[in-house]
C-alpha cells in the first residue's frame, strides 16, 4: 500500500515488556523515504515487494509523537514477513476491524 503525504492512517506499536502490538492509534503520513533502510531490502527502493515504510505524525493522548520508518503491516496478515517483527509499523484504517 502506497503511503502518501497527508494520508489518515493506523499508528501500532509494539509494547516493549510483551511484545505485544499495542491498541491503534490515529497518525499522518509525514514522509515518505526513497529508500528502505533494512535489511533484507536495504537500499532498494521503498516499496519493494511492497515493503512500504513511512514517518508519521501520531495522535496521542496528550500531544503528538513522532515515528520514523514505520513499517507498513496489514493488522491481519503477513504481507511482509520480515516486517512482522517491526517494533512500529502502520497500515490503512480501512483495512482495519478495530474501533475506528
Ligand atoms: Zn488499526
Amino acid at each position: 500500500m502506497k503511503p502518501h503525504l497527508g494520508d489518515q492512517v493506523h499508528y501500532v506499536e509494539r509494547d516493549r515488556r510483551t511484545d505485544q502490538p499495542l491498541p491503534c492509534r490515529l497518525a499522518f503520513i509525514s514522509e515518505v523515504p526513497r529508500f528502505l533502510n533494512r535489511e533484507p531490502l536495504d537500499g532498494c527502493p521503498n516499496g519493494t515487494d511492497g515493503e512500504w515504510i513511512a514517518s508519521l505524525v501520531v495522535v496521542g493522548r496528550t500531544g503528538f509523537a513522532f515515528a520514523g520508518d514505520a513499517d507498513y503491516l496489514t493488522p491481519h496478515g503477513s504481507n511482509a514477513p520480515w516486517a512482522e517483527d517491526a517494533a512500529t509499523s502502520w497500515h490503512v484504517a480501512a483495512d482495519c476491524e478495530e474501533a475506528s
